[in-house]
């Protein structure tokens, strides 16, 4: 992608978006961007703001100030379920699946209503395009698969309504090191395909391994560090996150 397009080519904006419960402010006045074919992991230890932004992102929580933009447009005041047939996409933390369904059937839930009979088939063909691990498998009940399946799962979920922007948050918990690369595959699968990606995470060395092309680092529910992936370093965050200096 060229500079040019990169800089002007926003899916997703926050500006100056404050976001908290209550009296408490979690999220102090952050600016972020997501761009389509581009992921922009958003990096920060355990507290830091991620998940509270996350779900300012998606309308989870109301901005005390600042804006969100989709496209362009103003959607800071409207609901999750408006945000999302708009576009938008969220894969919350911990492979939120039905256990007791089968995968074709977990999948088939999150299709939009309004689709007809040979666009739900359609949607399925290009999940199992997407997803082969979970093609294999459609029969299986979502309990029976393994952890990295069952986020699979979750993440396809989410694509199933051809979103053009997809939140994800912390993917890798709890999953075994090959599980991890599994699921990041198929997230970079994803932006190839176009799609805007957000992606909240803890384990930089993975994410900074060619996964991310812009980095964003909070702390404390402030930016800490913006840059793209290949001009920062995994000593670089880990100083920023932890203050052990480089
Ligand atoms: P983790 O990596 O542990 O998920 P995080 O970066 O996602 O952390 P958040 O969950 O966004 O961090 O939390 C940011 C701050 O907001 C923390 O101080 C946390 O205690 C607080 N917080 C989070 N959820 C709530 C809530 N429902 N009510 C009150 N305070 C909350």
């Amino acid at each position: 992608m060229s500079v040019e397009k990169a800089a002007t080519d926003v899916a997703l904006s926050a500006q100056g978006l404050r976001l908290g419960y209550g009296d408490l402010t979690a999220v102090w006045d952050v600016d972020i961007d997501v761009r389509p074919g581009r992921t922009t992991a958003l990096l920060g230890r355990n507290g830091a703001g991620k998940t509270t932004l996350l779900s300012g992102l998606i309308g989870l929580l109301t901005a005390k100030s600042g804006t969100v933009t989709l496209h362009g447009k103003d959607i800071t005041r409207l609901p999750p379920w408006t945000r999302v047939d708009r576009g938008l996409a969220i894969v919350r933390e911990g492979k939120r699946i039905f256990r007791t369904l089968t995968v074709v059937e977990n999948i088939t839930v999150g299709m939009p209503k309004k689709l007809s009979r040979a666009g739900r088939a359609e949607a399925l063909e290009r999940i199992w395009e997407d997803f082969p691990v979970l093609a294999e498998r459609r029969g299986q009940l979502g309990g029976q698969l393994s952890g990295g399946q069952q986020q699979m799962l979750s993440i396809a979920t989410a694509v199933v309504a051809r979103p053009t922007v997809l939140l994800v948050d912390e993917p890798s918990s709890g999953l075994s090191p090959l599980a991890v690369d599994q699921v990041l595959e198929v997230i970079d699968k994803l932006k190839a395909d176009g799609l805007a990606i957000l992606l909240v995470e803890q384990i930089v060395e993975e994410v900074l391994s060619g996964y991310a092309d812009d980095v964003v680092l909070i702390d404390q529910g402030r930016v800490m560090l913006r840059e793209p992936a290949d001009r920062v370093s995994v000593d670089q965050i880990t100083a920023v996150m932890f203050g052990t200096g480089s």
